[in-house]
């Protein structure tokens, strides 16, 4: 029950319906006995000011998590962001401080690591293949330079992202190799897919990320991810777990981000 006390989060972006992390924040909130309540705000572009200056006067909201499509237009109109947020130019977490300034933080890439940990992926020196430098793919590849891959190979249909992202992280990085050639699979020990190639796929045997020709060389001691969150294994899942890869999926990196939010906007451990 909501009551007077109940101090608010929620999650903004358009359209909301979709969204997992309102069940899964309350889920948490009662089964720990805590008085939050997580709220799905659906928001019109237009109320994007108003918005952002209503959240520094709601003294009993702690903050926001932040979907498409507003990663990048609240990025900017926020009192301070996070180093990684400010070069990303995006946040997806907001926290509201007692004063009402309010300060951004991004936190796909942690997430990302903090799953692959989970399935015994250790970053530090390794060779990593991010396919798809967006919103979400740039965050794994920075989380991915911070927590010490040695090299790094981007992918993009778009050349101008992956040139802009190279640059980012080569001067943010210099100790890792950051590049964009791509001839085999062989010797990655992570291969992402953070494209939304794949999405909605109904069979195995549809579209996925890389040339079949490509996918063919792949290891199966690589690890393999994919951002995507529906299907849960997708085509380029389902084609890795066929050569023996372990896998590594869309809702597994969206529920082991949930401490990395809650953290930041200080209503929940770090891991939950
Ligand atoms: P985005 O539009 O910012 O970026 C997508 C990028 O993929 C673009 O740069 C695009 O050019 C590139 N791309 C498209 N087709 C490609 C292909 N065939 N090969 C290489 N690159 C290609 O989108 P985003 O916000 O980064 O989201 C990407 C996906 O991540 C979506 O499917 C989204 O639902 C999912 N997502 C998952 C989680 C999670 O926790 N699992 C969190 C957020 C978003």
């Amino acid at each position: 029950m909501i009551q007077g006390s109940t101090e608010l989060v929620a999650i903004v972006g358009s359209p909301v319906a979709q969204v997992k992390s309102p069940e899964n924040f309350n889920r948490w909130f009662v089964d720990h006995q805590q008085n939050i309540v997580m709220l799905a705000i659906d928001l019109a572009q237009t109320a994007l000011d108003d918005f952002v200056q209503t959240l520094r006067g709601w003294q009993n909201m702690r903050g926001c998590v932040v979907t498409v499509p507003y990663k990048q237009m609240l990025a900017s109109r926020l009192d301070s962001v996070s180093e990684r947020s400010a070069a990303l130019r995006s946040v997806n977490v907001i926290r509201r401080e007692p004063d009402g300034r309010l300060v951004g933080d991004i936190v796909d890439g942690e997430g990302f690591l903090n799953a692959a940990r989970q399935q015994g992926f250790n970053p530090k020196n390794k060779q990593a293949l991010v396919i798809g430098t967006g919103g979400v793919g740039s965050a794994i590849a920075y989380s991915l330079c911070q927590a010490g891959v040695s090299h790094l190979v981007i992918s993009d249909i778009s050349h101008e992202r992956v040139e802009a992202l190279g640059d980012l992280l080569r001067s943010a990085f210099p100790n890792s190799v950051i590049s964009a050639c791509l001839a085999s699979l062989e010797h990655f020990d992570l291969v992402v897919n953070a494209s939304p190639v794949g999405m909605s796929a109904t069979r195995d045997d549809g579209p996925m990320p890389l040339p079949a020709a490509m996918m063919k060389t792949l290891n199966a001691k690589t690890l393999v991810a994919d951002v995507v969150t529906s299907p849960t294994v997708t085509p380029f899942l389902a084609f890795a777990r066929n050569r023996g890869c372990p896998i590594q999926t869309g809702p597994q990196m969206a529920l082991a981000q949930l401490g990395n939010l809650g953290h930041f906007i200080g209503v929940t451990p770090l891991e939950i």
